[in-house]
Protein backbone atom coordinates (compact mmCIF):
# COMPACT_ATOMS: atom_id res chain seq x y z
CA UNK A 1 0.00 0.00 0.00
CA UNK A 2 0.99 3.37 -1.05
CA UNK A 3 -0.06 5.82 1.76
CA UNK A 4 -1.97 4.51 4.91
CA UNK A 5 -4.27 7.36 5.03
CA UNK A 6 -4.19 8.41 1.74
CA UNK A 7 -7.87 7.52 0.90
CA UNK A 8 -8.76 10.00 3.49
CA UNK A 9 -6.09 12.85 2.51
CA UNK A 10 -6.78 13.09 -1.35
CA UNK A 11 -9.83 13.79 -3.47
CA UNK A 12 -9.99 11.80 -6.97
CA UNK A 13 -8.91 14.33 -9.22
CA UNK A 14 -10.31 13.72 -12.62
CA UNK A 15 -7.29 13.85 -15.90
CA UNK A 16 -8.39 17.51 -18.16
CA UNK A 17 -10.04 17.15 -21.49
CA UNK A 18 -9.37 19.71 -23.93
CA UNK A 19 -11.99 22.74 -24.41
CA UNK A 20 -14.93 22.04 -26.23
CA UNK A 21 -14.35 24.70 -28.42
CA UNK A 22 -10.83 23.59 -29.46
CA UNK A 23 -11.42 19.90 -29.47
CA UNK A 24 -14.71 20.12 -31.97
CA UNK A 25 -12.27 21.66 -34.40
CA UNK A 26 -10.38 18.53 -35.08
CA UNK A 27 -10.46 14.81 -34.77
CA UNK A 28 -7.33 14.46 -32.24
CA UNK A 29 -7.67 12.77 -28.74
CA UNK A 30 -9.40 14.68 -25.85
CA UNK A 31 -7.15 13.68 -22.87
CA UNK A 32 -5.00 15.90 -21.13
CA UNK A 33 -2.58 13.89 -18.66
CA UNK A 34 -2.43 14.43 -14.87
CA UNK A 35 0.83 16.15 -13.24
CA UNK A 36 3.42 13.22 -11.89
CA UNK A 37 2.79 14.55 -8.08
CA UNK A 38 -0.86 14.95 -8.55
CA UNK A 39 -1.00 11.35 -10.18
CA UNK A 40 1.58 9.63 -7.60
CA UNK A 41 -1.63 11.53 -4.95
CA UNK A 42 -4.71 9.29 -7.03
CA UNK A 43 -2.72 6.41 -6.43
CA UNK A 44 -1.85 6.82 -2.73
CA UNK A 45 -5.76 6.67 -2.55
CA UNK A 46 -5.82 2.85 -3.11
CA UNK A 47 -6.49 0.97 -0.05
CA UNK A 48 -4.57 -2.24 -0.74
CA UNK A 49 -7.81 -3.70 -0.13
CA UNK A 50 -8.00 -7.46 1.16
CA UNK A 51 -10.27 -8.71 -0.91
CA UNK A 52 -9.44 -6.36 -4.28
CA UNK A 53 -12.89 -6.02 -6.01
CA UNK A 54 -11.49 -3.77 -8.81
CA UNK A 55 -9.43 -6.95 -9.88
CA UNK A 56 -11.60 -9.55 -8.65
CA UNK A 57 -14.75 -8.53 -9.99
CA UNK A 58 -14.10 -5.45 -11.65
CA UNK A 59 -11.63 -5.76 -14.32
CA UNK A 60 -12.36 -8.72 -16.99
CA UNK A 61 -8.08 -8.98 -17.15
CA UNK A 62 -8.12 -9.64 -13.60
CA UNK A 63 -5.01 -6.66 -14.08
CA UNK A 64 -3.44 -6.42 -10.37
CA UNK A 65 -4.69 -3.22 -9.69
CA UNK A 66 -3.97 -2.71 -5.87
CA UNK A 67 -0.28 -3.80 -6.82
CA UNK A 68 0.22 -1.12 -10.12
CA UNK A 69 -1.08 1.45 -7.81
CA UNK A 70 1.78 1.08 -5.14
CA UNK A 71 4.59 0.46 -7.53
CA UNK A 72 3.49 3.96 -9.51
CA UNK A 73 3.31 5.95 -5.73
CA UNK A 74 6.64 4.42 -5.04
CA UNK A 75 7.93 5.93 -8.68
CA UNK A 76 8.70 1.97 -9.69
CA UNK A 77 7.13 2.84 -13.43
CA UNK A 78 9.12 0.46 -15.28
CA UNK A 79 8.12 -2.46 -12.66
CA UNK A 80 4.56 -1.38 -12.65
CA UNK A 81 4.40 -1.10 -16.65
CA UNK A 82 5.65 -4.70 -16.80
CA UNK A 83 3.05 -6.32 -14.37
CA UNK A 84 0.31 -4.29 -16.45
CA UNK A 85 1.42 -6.20 -19.36
CA UNK A 86 1.42 -9.30 -17.55
CA UNK A 87 -2.35 -9.34 -17.84
CA UNK A 88 -3.14 -6.99 -20.93
CA UNK A 89 -2.08 -6.63 -24.20
CA UNK A 90 -3.00 -3.41 -24.88
CA UNK A 91 -3.15 -1.21 -21.76
CA UNK A 92 -2.70 1.93 -24.21
CA UNK A 93 -6.13 0.83 -25.82
CA UNK A 94 -7.87 -0.16 -22.70
CA UNK A 95 -6.49 3.42 -20.92
CA UNK A 96 -8.38 5.32 -23.89
CA UNK A 97 -11.63 3.19 -23.84
CA UNK A 98 -12.38 0.99 -21.19
CA UNK A 99 -15.40 2.28 -19.28
CA UNK A 100 -13.80 1.10 -16.42
CA UNK A 101 -15.76 -0.98 -14.52
CA UNK A 102 -12.79 -1.58 -11.86
CA UNK A 103 -13.63 1.87 -10.83
CA UNK A 104 -17.19 1.12 -10.35
CA UNK A 105 -16.26 -2.22 -8.14
CA UNK A 106 -13.76 -0.12 -6.55
CA UNK A 107 -14.21 -0.64 -2.57
CA UNK A 108 -13.74 3.55 -2.57
CA UNK A 109 -16.93 4.32 -4.64
CA UNK A 110 -19.36 2.40 -1.94
CA UNK A 111 -18.80 5.82 -0.05
CA UNK A 112 -16.49 8.27 -2.33
CA UNK A 113 -15.09 8.64 -5.96
CA UNK A 114 -13.15 5.52 -6.85
CA UNK A 115 -9.64 5.25 -7.38
CA UNK A 116 -8.47 7.09 -10.89
CA UNK A 117 -7.71 3.61 -11.81
CA UNK A 118 -7.76 3.85 -15.54
CA UNK A 119 -5.48 6.82 -16.06
CA UNK A 120 -3.18 5.90 -13.99
CA UNK A 121 -2.96 2.83 -16.49
CA UNK A 122 -3.02 5.44 -19.55
CA UNK A 123 0.13 7.43 -17.87
CA UNK A 124 1.98 4.21 -16.96
CA UNK A 125 1.88 2.75 -20.40
CA UNK A 126 2.21 6.13 -22.08
CA UNK A 127 6.15 6.02 -20.33
CA UNK A 128 6.22 2.73 -20.98
CA UNK A 129 6.33 3.75 -24.61
CA UNK A 130 8.51 7.20 -24.11
CA UNK A 131 11.29 5.33 -22.58
CA UNK A 132 11.79 1.92 -24.68
CA UNK A 133 10.51 -0.56 -21.97
CA UNK A 134 7.50 -1.89 -24.36
CA UNK A 135 10.08 -3.99 -26.50
CA UNK A 136 9.04 -6.94 -28.62
CA UNK A 137 8.89 -10.74 -26.93
CA UNK A 138 10.05 -13.30 -29.82
CA UNK A 139 9.47 -16.66 -28.54
CA UNK A 140 13.03 -18.49 -28.02
CA UNK A 141 11.95 -21.86 -29.71
CA UNK A 142 9.07 -22.42 -32.74
CA UNK A 143 6.89 -25.17 -32.00
CA UNK A 144 6.65 -25.80 -35.93
CA UNK A 145 2.72 -25.35 -35.61
CA UNK A 146 0.39 -22.58 -37.96
CA UNK A 147 -2.31 -20.83 -37.07
CA UNK A 148 -4.70 -18.76 -38.76
CA UNK A 149 -6.56 -16.07 -37.34
CA UNK A 150 -9.43 -14.45 -39.11
CA UNK A 151 -10.12 -11.05 -38.11
CA UNK A 152 -7.73 -8.37 -36.65
CA UNK A 153 -9.54 -6.36 -34.15
CA UNK A 154 -9.14 -6.67 -30.35
CA UNK A 155 -9.62 -10.42 -30.17
CA UNK A 156 -7.48 -11.58 -32.81
CA UNK A 157 -4.92 -9.16 -32.29
CA UNK A 158 -4.58 -10.32 -28.27
CA UNK A 159 -4.80 -13.64 -29.59
CA UNK A 160 -2.02 -13.52 -32.13
CA UNK A 161 0.18 -12.16 -29.54
CA UNK A 162 -0.04 -14.97 -26.79
CA UNK A 163 0.32 -17.82 -29.82
CA UNK A 164 3.11 -16.14 -31.44
CA UNK A 165 4.86 -15.50 -28.08
CA UNK A 166 4.24 -19.42 -27.53
CA UNK A 167 6.03 -19.82 -30.41
CA UNK A 168 3.54 -20.88 -32.96
CA UNK A 169 3.54 -19.62 -36.52
CA UNK A 170 0.46 -17.08 -36.61
CA UNK A 171 -1.11 -15.28 -39.42
CA UNK A 172 -3.72 -12.83 -39.27
CA UNK A 173 -5.89 -12.50 -41.96
CA UNK A 174 -8.22 -9.43 -42.49
CA UNK A 175 -10.53 -8.20 -45.13
CA UNK A 176 -10.18 -4.80 -44.72
CA UNK A 177 -7.07 -2.54 -45.68
CA UNK A 178 -5.71 -1.54 -42.14
CA UNK A 179 -5.38 -4.05 -39.12
CA UNK A 180 -7.34 -2.79 -36.23
CA UNK A 181 -11.31 -4.08 -36.63
CA UNK A 182 -13.73 -2.22 -34.28
CA UNK A 183 -10.34 -0.09 -33.28
CA UNK A 184 -9.28 1.23 -36.22
CA UNK A 185 -12.69 1.85 -38.02
CA UNK A 186 -15.73 1.79 -35.33
CA UNK A 187 -14.01 3.80 -32.17
CA UNK A 188 -13.55 7.73 -33.33
CA UNK A 189 -10.16 9.29 -33.76
CA UNK A 190 -10.70 11.75 -30.78
CA UNK A 191 -11.23 8.64 -28.15
CA UNK A 192 -8.40 6.50 -30.07
CA UNK A 193 -5.76 7.85 -32.35
CA UNK A 194 -4.25 5.35 -35.14
CA UNK A 195 -0.70 5.88 -34.29
CA UNK A 196 -1.70 4.15 -31.07
CA UNK A 197 -2.65 1.25 -32.77
CA UNK A 198 0.08 1.19 -34.95
CA UNK A 199 3.09 1.52 -32.62
CA UNK A 200 1.45 -1.53 -31.13
CA UNK A 201 1.49 -3.47 -34.34
CA UNK A 202 4.99 -3.06 -35.17
CA UNK A 203 5.54 -5.15 -31.47
CA UNK A 204 3.40 -7.47 -33.17
CA UNK A 205 5.45 -7.89 -36.19
CA UNK A 206 8.98 -8.42 -34.32
CA UNK A 207 7.74 -10.75 -32.38
CA UNK A 208 6.81 -12.81 -35.58
CA UNK A 209 2.93 -12.33 -36.26
CA UNK A 210 1.72 -11.71 -39.85
CA UNK A 211 -0.77 -9.84 -41.29
CA UNK A 212 -2.70 -10.53 -44.72
CA UNK A 213 -4.79 -7.74 -45.26
CA UNK A 214 -7.47 -7.35 -47.70
CA UNK A 215 -8.23 -11.01 -47.68
CA UNK A 216 -11.83 -12.33 -46.59
CA UNK A 217 -11.81 -15.45 -45.70
CA UNK A 218 -14.88 -17.52 -47.00
CA UNK A 219 -14.57 -14.73 -50.53
CA UNK A 220 -11.15 -14.61 -51.64
CA UNK A 221 -9.63 -17.60 -49.82
CA UNK A 222 -11.62 -20.67 -49.28
CA UNK A 223 -12.23 -22.27 -45.42
CA UNK A 224 -11.23 -25.39 -47.02
CA UNK A 225 -7.66 -24.38 -47.76
CA UNK A 226 -6.99 -22.90 -44.45
CA UNK A 227 -7.92 -26.40 -43.02
CA UNK A 228 -4.99 -27.77 -45.30
CA UNK A 229 -2.50 -25.06 -44.84
CA UNK A 230 -3.16 -24.35 -40.84
CA UNK A 231 -3.06 -26.71 -37.79
CA UNK A 232 -5.97 -24.44 -36.29
CA UNK A 233 -7.85 -21.95 -36.91
CA UNK A 234 -9.15 -19.24 -34.48
CA UNK A 235 -12.46 -17.03 -35.82
CA UNK A 236 -12.29 -13.42 -34.35
CA UNK A 237 -14.96 -11.76 -37.02
CA UNK A 238 -16.53 -9.69 -34.46
CA UNK A 239 -20.30 -9.15 -34.48
CA UNK A 240 -21.04 -7.44 -37.44
CA UNK A 241 -24.68 -7.52 -38.29
CA UNK A 242 -26.16 -4.49 -37.42
CA UNK A 243 -29.53 -4.22 -35.84
CA UNK A 244 -32.11 -1.94 -38.05
CA UNK A 245 -34.73 -0.56 -37.76
CA UNK A 246 -37.60 -2.06 -39.80
CA UNK A 247 -40.62 0.96 -39.90
CA UNK A 248 -42.88 2.60 -42.80
CA UNK A 249 -39.68 4.99 -44.67
CA UNK A 250 -36.96 2.66 -44.09
CA UNK A 251 -35.34 2.68 -47.84
CA UNK A 252 -34.45 6.56 -47.83
CA UNK A 253 -30.99 6.92 -48.63
CA UNK A 254 -30.16 9.48 -45.63
CA UNK A 255 -30.69 6.80 -42.96
CA UNK A 256 -27.14 4.78 -42.68
CA UNK A 257 -26.15 2.09 -40.11
CA UNK A 258 -23.80 3.91 -37.20
CA UNK A 259 -20.64 1.67 -38.59
CA UNK A 260 -21.46 3.11 -42.18
CA UNK A 261 -20.91 6.55 -41.10
CA UNK A 262 -17.77 5.96 -38.87
CA UNK A 263 -15.80 4.05 -40.60
CA UNK A 264 -16.06 6.65 -43.74
CA UNK A 265 -14.57 9.17 -40.92
CA UNK A 266 -12.26 7.26 -39.83
CA UNK A 267 -10.90 6.57 -43.24
CA UNK A 268 -10.87 9.92 -44.05
CA UNK A 269 -9.10 10.62 -40.72
CA UNK A 270 -5.79 8.52 -41.70
CA UNK A 271 -5.87 9.41 -45.25
CA UNK A 272 -7.33 6.08 -47.09
CA UNK A 273 -9.01 6.19 -50.27
CA UNK A 274 -12.68 7.14 -49.89
CA UNK A 275 -14.55 7.39 -53.28
CA UNK A 276 -16.21 11.18 -52.80
CA UNK A 277 -19.84 9.68 -53.89
CA UNK A 278 -19.99 8.03 -50.92
CA UNK A 279 -18.87 10.68 -47.99
CA UNK A 280 -21.80 11.31 -45.38
CA UNK A 281 -21.14 14.36 -43.92
CA UNK A 282 -23.30 15.69 -41.21
CA UNK A 283 -22.21 19.69 -42.19
CA UNK A 284 -25.09 22.33 -41.61
CA UNK A 285 -27.30 19.32 -41.58
CA UNK A 286 -29.80 18.25 -38.76
CA UNK A 287 -28.98 14.92 -37.43
CA UNK A 288 -30.95 12.43 -35.84
CA UNK A 289 -29.00 9.65 -34.26
CA UNK A 290 -31.35 6.93 -33.07
CA UNK A 291 -29.70 4.73 -30.44
CA UNK A 292 -28.78 6.22 -27.16
CA UNK A 293 -25.18 3.95 -26.21
CA UNK A 294 -21.46 4.53 -26.83
CA UNK A 295 -21.89 3.97 -30.49
CA UNK A 296 -24.78 6.52 -30.65
CA UNK A 297 -22.64 8.80 -28.94
CA UNK A 298 -19.65 8.45 -31.09
CA UNK A 299 -21.82 9.30 -33.98
CA UNK A 300 -22.55 12.56 -32.23
CA UNK A 301 -19.13 13.93 -31.67
CA UNK A 302 -18.36 13.00 -34.81
CA UNK A 303 -20.97 14.90 -36.52
CA UNK A 304 -20.46 17.49 -34.05
CA UNK A 305 -16.95 17.68 -35.47
CA UNK A 306 -18.15 17.88 -38.96
CA UNK A 307 -20.15 20.92 -38.56
CA UNK A 308 -23.83 19.60 -38.11
CA UNK A 309 -26.46 22.28 -36.94
CA UNK A 310 -28.12 20.90 -34.80
CA UNK A 311 -27.89 16.98 -33.04
CA UNK A 312 -30.51 14.98 -31.62
CA UNK A 313 -30.09 11.52 -29.71
CA UNK A 314 -33.29 9.19 -29.15
CA UNK A 315 -33.14 6.29 -26.98
CA UNK A 316 -35.96 3.89 -26.34
CA UNK A 317 -35.20 3.47 -22.51
CA UNK A 318 -35.99 5.75 -19.71
CA UNK A 319 -33.63 8.32 -18.61
CA UNK A 320 -31.37 6.17 -15.93
CA UNK A 321 -30.80 7.54 -12.44
CA UNK A 322 -28.08 9.89 -11.65
CA UNK A 323 -26.89 8.00 -8.68
CA UNK A 324 -26.38 3.82 -8.57
CA UNK A 325 -29.91 2.58 -8.39
CA UNK A 326 -30.55 -0.69 -6.33
CA UNK A 327 -31.03 -3.67 -8.85
CA UNK A 328 -27.48 -3.18 -9.48
CA UNK A 329 -25.97 -2.64 -5.93
CA UNK A 330 -22.06 -2.46 -5.81
CA UNK A 331 -19.65 -3.87 -6.89
CA UNK A 332 -21.64 -4.43 -10.11
CA UNK A 333 -21.78 -2.48 -13.34
CA UNK A 334 -24.27 0.37 -12.36
CA UNK A 335 -26.78 1.88 -14.99
CA UNK A 336 -26.98 5.12 -14.29
CA UNK A 337 -26.87 8.16 -16.43
CA UNK A 338 -23.35 9.25 -18.13
CA UNK A 339 -22.68 11.86 -20.03
CA UNK A 340 -19.77 11.10 -22.48
CA UNK A 341 -17.33 13.73 -23.95
CA UNK A 342 -19.74 14.13 -26.91
CA UNK A 343 -22.15 14.65 -25.28
CA UNK A 344 -20.53 17.81 -23.47
CA UNK A 345 -20.05 18.94 -26.93
CA UNK A 346 -23.60 19.68 -27.42
CA UNK A 347 -26.93 17.80 -28.87
CA UNK A 348 -30.05 17.10 -27.27
CA UNK A 349 -30.59 13.82 -25.78
CA UNK A 350 -34.49 12.65 -25.60
CA UNK A 351 -35.02 9.26 -23.39
CA UNK A 352 -38.24 6.76 -24.08
CA UNK A 353 -38.75 7.25 -27.64
CA UNK A 354 -40.07 5.35 -30.31
CA UNK A 355 -39.23 5.97 -33.76
CA UNK A 356 -42.29 4.93 -35.69
CA UNK A 357 -41.89 6.23 -39.27
CA UNK A 358 -40.07 8.21 -41.58
CA UNK A 359 -40.99 10.19 -44.48
CA UNK A 360 -39.44 12.44 -46.58
CA UNK A 361 -39.24 14.12 -50.57
CA UNK A 362 -37.66 11.58 -53.15
CA UNK A 363 -34.93 9.25 -51.83
CA UNK A 364 -33.96 11.85 -48.41
CA UNK A 365 -35.81 11.14 -45.55
CA UNK A 366 -36.89 14.96 -44.09
CA UNK A 367 -38.77 13.95 -40.55
CA UNK A 368 -39.16 11.31 -37.84
CA UNK A 369 -43.05 11.27 -36.49
CA UNK A 370 -41.98 9.61 -32.69
CA UNK A 371 -44.18 9.21 -29.44
CA UNK A 372 -43.09 8.42 -25.99
CA UNK A 373 -42.54 5.00 -25.02
CA UNK A 374 -43.80 3.45 -21.47
CA UNK A 375 -42.33 0.32 -20.23
CA UNK A 376 -44.19 -2.41 -17.92
CA UNK A 377 -43.40 -5.57 -16.95
CA UNK A 378 -45.98 -8.20 -17.79
CA UNK A 379 -45.30 -11.88 -16.46
CA UNK A 380 -42.04 -10.70 -15.46
CA UNK A 381 -40.89 -9.67 -18.80
CA UNK A 382 -40.77 -5.90 -19.83
CA UNK A 383 -42.77 -4.59 -22.47
CA UNK A 384 -43.38 -1.75 -24.30
CA UNK A 385 -46.14 0.43 -25.08
CA UNK A 386 -47.29 3.62 -27.04
CA UNK A 387 -47.86 6.53 -24.50
CA UNK A 388 -51.30 8.35 -25.94
CA UNK A 389 -51.44 11.82 -27.16
CA UNK A 390 -47.12 11.90 -27.05
CA UNK A 391 -46.89 12.14 -30.99
CA UNK A 392 -44.28 14.47 -31.74
CA UNK A 393 -42.06 14.96 -35.59
CA UNK A 394 -38.25 15.71 -35.64
CA UNK A 395 -37.07 17.31 -39.15
CA UNK A 396 -33.92 15.61 -39.71
CA UNK A 397 -31.55 15.87 -43.23
CA UNK A 398 -29.65 12.88 -41.50
CA UNK A 399 -30.62 9.64 -39.47
CA UNK A 400 -28.05 7.74 -37.78
CA UNK A 401 -29.18 3.94 -37.12
CA UNK A 402 -26.84 3.07 -33.82
CA UNK A 403 -28.69 0.24 -32.28
CA UNK A 404 -26.22 -2.31 -31.54
CA UNK A 405 -25.29 -5.23 -33.40
CA UNK A 406 -26.84 -8.82 -33.71
CA UNK A 407 -24.21 -10.83 -34.11
CA UNK A 408 -21.76 -12.56 -36.22
CA UNK A 409 -22.45 -12.08 -40.33
CA UNK A 410 -23.77 -16.10 -40.84
CA UNK A 411 -23.16 -16.83 -44.55
CA UNK A 412 -20.00 -16.90 -46.23
CA UNK A 413 -17.43 -18.71 -43.61
CA UNK A 414 -19.72 -19.88 -41.02
CA UNK A 415 -21.32 -21.54 -43.44
CA UNK A 416 -19.04 -22.75 -45.05
CA UNK A 417 -17.51 -24.58 -41.76
CA UNK A 418 -20.29 -25.65 -40.88
CA UNK A 419 -20.63 -24.65 -37.55
CA UNK A 420 -23.04 -24.35 -34.91
CA UNK A 421 -24.62 -21.15 -32.84
CA UNK A 422 -26.11 -20.65 -29.86
CA UNK A 423 -29.99 -19.60 -29.36
CA UNK A 424 -28.62 -15.67 -29.84
CA UNK A 425 -26.90 -16.41 -33.18
CA UNK A 426 -23.59 -16.63 -32.02
CA UNK A 427 -20.46 -19.67 -32.54
CA UNK A 428 -21.58 -22.05 -30.20
CA UNK A 429 -18.13 -22.71 -27.95
CA UNK A 430 -16.74 -24.88 -25.77
CA UNK A 431 -13.59 -23.60 -24.03
CA UNK A 432 -13.33 -21.77 -26.93
CA UNK A 433 -13.76 -24.90 -29.21
CA UNK A 434 -16.35 -24.54 -31.85
CA UNK A 435 -18.30 -27.05 -33.37
CA UNK A 436 -15.67 -28.03 -35.61
CA UNK A 437 -12.81 -29.90 -34.80
CA UNK A 438 -9.63 -27.36 -35.15
CA UNK A 439 -11.81 -24.64 -35.14
CA UNK A 440 -11.90 -21.95 -31.96
CA UNK A 441 -13.85 -18.83 -31.61
CA UNK A 442 -13.31 -16.05 -29.40
CA UNK A 443 -14.60 -12.39 -28.91
CA UNK A 444 -17.65 -10.68 -30.00
CA UNK A 445 -18.21 -13.79 -32.31
CA UNK A 446 -18.98 -15.84 -29.21
CA UNK A 447 -20.22 -13.31 -26.94
CA UNK A 448 -22.32 -10.80 -29.23
CA UNK A 449 -21.45 -7.19 -29.09
CA UNK A 450 -19.26 -6.35 -25.90
CA UNK A 451 -16.00 -4.11 -24.72
CA UNK A 452 -12.55 -4.01 -25.90
CA UNK A 453 -11.33 -5.37 -22.89
CA UNK A 454 -13.91 -8.80 -23.36
CA UNK A 455 -12.31 -8.60 -26.47
CA UNK A 456 -8.51 -8.78 -25.43
CA UNK A 457 -9.51 -11.50 -22.48
CA UNK A 458 -11.40 -13.67 -24.70
CA UNK A 459 -8.59 -13.67 -27.40
CA UNK A 460 -5.70 -14.29 -24.50
CA UNK A 461 -8.06 -17.58 -23.23
CA UNK A 462 -8.30 -18.40 -26.39
CA UNK A 463 -5.11 -18.36 -27.51
CA UNK A 464 -4.42 -20.61 -24.35
CA UNK A 465 -6.72 -23.62 -24.99
CA UNK A 466 -5.76 -23.39 -28.58
CA UNK A 467 -1.76 -23.13 -27.57
CA UNK A 468 -2.79 -26.60 -25.37
CA UNK A 469 -5.06 -28.42 -28.07
CA UNK A 470 -1.84 -28.01 -30.30
CA UNK A 471 0.54 -29.60 -27.69
CA UNK A 472 -1.76 -32.33 -27.11
CA UNK A 473 -2.22 -33.03 -30.92
CA UNK A 474 1.52 -32.69 -30.95
C1 LIG B 1 -18.58 2.53 -32.94
C2 LIG B 1 -18.10 1.63 -31.85
C3 LIG B 1 -17.47 2.20 -30.76
C4 LIG B 1 -17.02 1.38 -29.72
N1 LIG B 1 -16.42 1.97 -28.65
C5 LIG B 1 -15.97 1.20 -27.65
C6 LIG B 1 -15.33 1.79 -26.52
O1 LIG B 1 -15.19 3.01 -26.44
N2 LIG B 1 -14.89 0.97 -25.54
C7 LIG B 1 -15.03 -0.37 -25.59
O2 LIG B 1 -14.57 -1.08 -24.69
N3 LIG B 1 -15.65 -0.98 -26.66
C8 LIG B 1 -16.12 -0.22 -27.67
N4 LIG B 1 -16.76 -0.80 -28.73
C9 LIG B 1 -16.86 -2.27 -28.78
C10 LIG B 1 -15.53 -2.89 -29.23
O3 LIG B 1 -14.97 -2.15 -30.28
C11 LIG B 1 -15.74 -4.36 -29.66
O4 LIG B 1 -16.34 -5.05 -28.58
C12 LIG B 1 -14.43 -5.03 -30.03
O5 LIG B 1 -13.75 -4.33 -31.05
C13 LIG B 1 -14.67 -6.48 -30.48
O6 LIG B 1 -13.46 -7.02 -30.91
P1 LIG B 1 -13.39 -8.27 -31.91
O7 LIG B 1 -11.94 -8.44 -32.18
O8 LIG B 1 -14.12 -9.42 -31.32
O9 LIG B 1 -14.16 -7.81 -33.22
P2 LIG B 1 -13.94 -6.59 -34.22
O10 LIG B 1 -13.23 -5.45 -33.58
O11 LIG B 1 -15.29 -6.33 -34.78
O12 LIG B 1 -12.98 -7.19 -35.34
C14 LIG B 1 -13.41 -8.19 -36.23
C15 LIG B 1 -12.59 -8.11 -37.50
O13 LIG B 1 -12.84 -9.27 -38.31
C16 LIG B 1 -12.83 -8.88 -39.67
N5 LIG B 1 -13.52 -9.92 -40.45
C17 LIG B 1 -14.82 -10.30 -40.35
N6 LIG B 1 -15.09 -11.30 -41.22
C18 LIG B 1 -13.93 -11.57 -41.86
C19 LIG B 1 -13.57 -12.52 -42.88
N7 LIG B 1 -14.44 -13.38 -43.38
N8 LIG B 1 -12.28 -12.52 -43.35
C20 LIG B 1 -11.36 -11.63 -42.85
N9 LIG B 1 -11.67 -10.72 -41.88
C21 LIG B 1 -12.92 -10.70 -41.38
C22 LIG B 1 -13.53 -7.54 -39.65
O14 LIG B 1 -13.24 -6.79 -40.83
C23 LIG B 1 -12.92 -6.92 -38.39
O15 LIG B 1 -11.74 -6.21 -38.70
C24 LIG B 1 -17.23 -0.02 -29.78
C25 LIG B 1 -17.89 -0.58 -30.87
C26 LIG B 1 -18.33 0.23 -31.89
C27 LIG B 1 -19.05 -0.36 -33.05
S1 LIG C 1 -10.85 -1.73 -4.80
FE1 LIG C 1 -10.08 0.40 -5.05
S2 LIG C 1 -9.12 0.87 -3.11
FE2 LIG C 1 -9.34 -1.38 -3.14
S3 LIG C 1 -7.44 -2.16 -4.03
FE3 LIG C 1 -8.79 -1.83 -5.76
S4 LIG C 1 -8.34 0.27 -6.49
FE4 LIG C 1 -7.45 0.06 -4.42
Amino acid sequence: MGEVKGFLKYKRQEAGHRSVQQRIMDFDELDLPLAPDQLRQQAARCMDCGIPFCHGVGCPLKNCIPDVNELVYKDRWQQACELLHSTNNFPEITARVCPAPCETACTLSVSDEPVLIRHIEFQIVERGFENGWIKPQPPAEKTGKRVAIIGSGPTGLAAAQQLARAGHETVIFEKDEKIGGLLRYGIPDFKLGKHIIDRRLKQLSAEGVQFQTGVEVGEDISARYLRKMFDCVCLTMGAGKPRDLNIPGRGYENIVFAMEYLSLQNKLCCGEPVDEANIISARNKVVVVIGGGDTGSDCVGTARRQGAKKIYQLEILPKPPDTRPPDTPWPMWPRIMRTSSSHEEGCERLWSIMTKKFSGVGVRVGRLDCCKAEWFKKKGKWQIKELPDTDFALEADLVILALGFEHVMHDGLIKALDLKLDERGNIAVDNYQSSQPGIFAAGDTVNGASLVVNAINSGREAAAAIDQWLRKKS
